[in-house]
């Protein structure tokens, strides 16, 4: 029984081809998401930071407010401070953050000031976001820098990991008032 290939219909369907760009964006959001389960098992706000640059991570970092009582000491703002001295030079240029939160308004500054040039976070925050979230800190008209942004890389879960955090606070403190 052999069967004429040519009246074949071909398939309707076009083929999906892996971009590897964006494998390797959520590649660095999982090292983002670990560096948050790193802040929440110490008891901090769980989020995580990593910076790249030539495809090398040159930071990685989580919320430490809690450890250092430094309401500055986000993610983002260590990893900023972490790849500016893993590179010798304030400048970074051609990297790019990979944060599990949407950046604070202050980070969306310092991310803003330090030229980074792309940012991809995970959760949105419409409470504090400074990157669109709340308030938009890179669209400011006359701003010198601007950077790509990328939104909602690994958003479930890194959402899930913030609310599940509070939940089990606020669970805490219940039953610490009641006991
Ligand atoms: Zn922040």
């Amino acid at each position: 029984m052999s069967q004429n290939l040519s009246s074949r219909p071909s398939c309707p369907f076009e083929k999906i081809y892996p971009s590897q760009l964006e494998k390797d964006k959520l590649f660095y959001m999982k090292l983002a998401y670990n560096q948050a389960i790193e802040a929440w098992d110490r008891g901090e706000v769980p989020v995580g930071a990593i910076i790249v640059k030539n495809e090398e991570v040159i930071a990685s970092a989580y919320n430490q407010t809690e450890a250092n009582a430094d309401p500055t000491a986000h993610a983002e703002m260590i990893a900023i401070t972490q790849a500016c001295r893993s590179i010798g030079d304030w400048r970074l240029t051609d990297a790019r953050l990979f944060v599990t939160k949407e950046p604070c308004p202050m980070c969306a500054g310092a991310i803003l000031s330090s030229r980074l040039t792309y940012v991809a976070y995970g959760a949105p925050d419409p409470a504090m976001g400074g990157l669109g979230g709340a308030v938009d800190v890179n669209a400011m008209p006359r701003a010198n820098h601007r950077t790509e942004v990328d939104s909602g890389l690994l958003g479930e879960e890194c959402l899930a990991l913030i609310q599940s955090f509070f939940k089990a606070a606020r669970e805490q403190k219940a039953s610490s008032k009641s006991t």
